[in-house]
């Protein structure tokens, strides 16, 4: 094996549900990507119970870059926090996979909203899915260099996938930006959805770039305060649409914070199907290399 350094660090938690099975989150993640594990070689911090249960498993026989984290009762989970917002690029975290139970009370504690939220802010990916975790290992792989995972294809014909769309007030003209930087990308899926006003302006800018036929590139929902969240979230638990892009600002109160964790909570329920892309950095790069993957 070999004794490079890591070149990327990830905090990696799991809910009891997704741990013990024989076909876990956590027992799928770290098999179908053990050879993406092999091959990026990240440093792995793991939280207590979690690490537990994957020496137990033994689901990642000699692996070398495996560092222990105290349970969660102990204070694993807001060590994380720290690490994600740390500035010493000794320490700091490059993403977090949390494989979350939404029905798990732990889930909703302050530790793990905090974690979520200091990854939109610090722009480190959360990955809350086992799909939106896969993803990442198989995209990350791609931009260094490996061949694509012919398993994965299914999810990377976009001719065949809807994408969903929301950018918070304060986050629409990024959304913009990132629309135009990337549609080419996005206009290859089958469907995009939105949010009302996100989606609005998104249909003005395919406008301004494909004439009459963008006016209905995006289809727009309710607006997100009015219930658009929670109609989004239905395609998702139909599985009609696998991806979302959500442009949060985490730096206001949001009126309907309930309907935020709502759409959330329905990406974790449908943990192998669906992912949800928080915030612009991790957006951005995402739809580059779906971008690459695609072709
Ligand atoms: P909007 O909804 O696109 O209608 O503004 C987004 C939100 O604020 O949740």
């Amino acid at each position: 094996m070999s004794s490079i350094a890591p070149r990327y660090r990830i905090g990696l938690i799991a809910n009891r549900a997704h741990q013990d099975a024989p076909d876990s989150a956590l027992v799928q993640l770290l098999t179908g990507s053990r050879h993406r594990i092999e091959s990026l070689q990240p440093e792995l911090i793991v939280v207590g119970r979690t690490l537990d249960a994957i020496g137990q498993m033994n689901l990642l026989p000699g692996y070398e870059h495996l560092v222990r984290f105290p349970y969660g009762r102990h204070g694993g989970l807001m060590k994380l926090v720290s690490r994600t917002v740390d500035e010493d690029p000794e320490r700091t975290l490059d993403a977090v996979i949390y494989l979350i139970d939404p029905v798990d009370p732990s889930s909703t504690f302050p530790e793990a909203v905090a974690l979520k939220r200091q990854c939109v802010i610090h722009g480190k990916p959360f990955l809350s899915t086992l799909a939106g975790a896969q993803e990442w290992f198989e995209l990350e792989a791609l931009a260094n260099g490996a061949a694509p995972d012919a398993s994965l294809d299914d999810r990377f014909r976009l001719g065949q996938e809807g994408i969903a769309l929301i950018a918070h007030d304060a986050m629409k003209s990024r959304m913009l930006e990132l629309a135009e930087k990337h549609f080419a990308v996005l206009d290859q899926f089958a469907f995009r959805c939105a949010t009302g006003t996100t989606g609005g302006l998104l249909n003005q800018l395919a406008m301004k770039i494909k004439g009459e036929a963008g006016r209905h590139w995006v289809k727009p929902f309710l607006s997100g305060p009015l219930g658009g969240d929670a109609q989004i979230a239905e395609l998702i638990l139909e599985q009609q649409c696998r991806r979302v892009l959500f442009l949060e600002d985490p730096h206001v109160a949001r009126q309907h914070e309930a309907d935020i964790q709502l759409l959330e909570r329905a990406a974790r329920t449908v943990t192998a199907y669906a992912s949800c892309m928080s915030d612009v950095k991790w957006g951005d790069r995402w739809l580059t290399l779906i971008g690459q993957r695609a072709q």
